[in-house]
């Protein structure tokens, strides 16, 4: 946090780093294509032959911030190092902004935290379904509740039976239609799968390696389960409510912090380089109700 404090103690500094991110591979001017430019006190370029100025913000998840970058940086590093539970709520008082400004910035920060699905897991993989909202019934296996949102979730083990990695995603229900999404994004075929005996699974045994185990009860799934149970509980702490809309960006937070949380040094830098990445995204796509 110091060594993140002193290198970000300006919004110029930030700017100039979004700068550094932003045209690593060069400048290229949007307008027309040029590809010289002058660099602005602001790190803005203006293009050498049309004009046309782009600041560093632009195209970037960090367009139009309305409280400034310097705030942005430190909501980007918190979310991205944070142990704990971060509400808007939180970061609202911590930062001195509103609460919907808060909900609206961290929103795209989740849509940054997206799993770019280029890395399917390969190895020893568990895989299983759960629910998040509703009233807790503490009943293990599939829910049938409607005001419940459902989930399927994989975890990728080591030898020793650790969580490596771990995806999770919304599903309207547990048909085999559903579950594939989860398949297709993040699993290869190559993986070595056991789920429990759910017959949704079985339309999948054609296309992947999966081996169906009794349960008992989550005890044969223990790393996963309890993996479960710490998302469940996270989103319980942190979100009196999530709505339907929102389950994914949440799972995303989640996995997204877990999946790093060996290469922490590097997690803020992944994060401003997947915010520089993403297409800007307008208010009307990110808040919906
Ligand atoms: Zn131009």
């Amino acid at each position: 946090m110091i060594e993140f404090a002193a290198r970000f103690n300006s919004d110029k500094k930030c700017l100039e780093y979004l700068a550094y991110i932003k045209w690593s591979a060069g400048f290229k001017c949007k307008k027309c294509g040029h590809t010289g430019a002058q660099t602005r006190r602001n790190y803005s370029r203006t293009c050498n032959k049309c004009s046309h100025t782009e600041s560093a913000t632009a195209n970037t998840l960090f367009h139009k911030v309305k409280f400034g970058i310097q705030k942005a940086f430190f909501i980007c590093f918190e979310m991205s190092t944070t142990t704990k539970s971060l509400s808007a709520n939180y970061v609202a008082e911590r930062f001195g902004v509103t609460e919907k400004t808060a909900r609206l910035f961290m929103h795209k920060v989740r849509e940054a935290m997206k799993s770019s699905e280029t890395m399917p897991m390969d190895g020893v993989v568990h895989i299983d379904e759960f629910v998040i909202g509703g009233k807790e019934d503490g009943k293990p296996g599939r829910s049938y509740d409607t005001s419940k949102k459902k989930v399927v979730c994989a975890v990728e083990l080591t030898d020793d039976g650790k969580v490596k990695r771990m995806y999770a995603m919304k599903i309207d229900n547990y048909s085999s239609k559903e579950l594939r999404k989860l398949f297709d994004a993040h699993i290869s075929p190559d993986a070595d799968v056991t789920t429990d005996k759910w017959r949704g699974y079985l339309p999948l045994m054609k296309e992947f390696n999966i081996t169906q185990d009794e349960s008992n009860g989550g005890l044969n799934f223990k790393a996963l389960h309890t993996m479960i149970h710490q998302v469940k509980s996270w989103i319980r702490t942190t979100y009196s409510w999530v709505s339907e809309f929102h389950t994914d960006r949440y799972l995303n937070e989640f996995c997204y912090r877990l999946n790093r949380s060996q290469a922490k040094s590097g997690i803020f830098n992944n994060l401003i380089y997947r915010m520089v990445d993403a297409d800007k995204k307008y208010q009307s796509e990110i808040i919906c109700n």
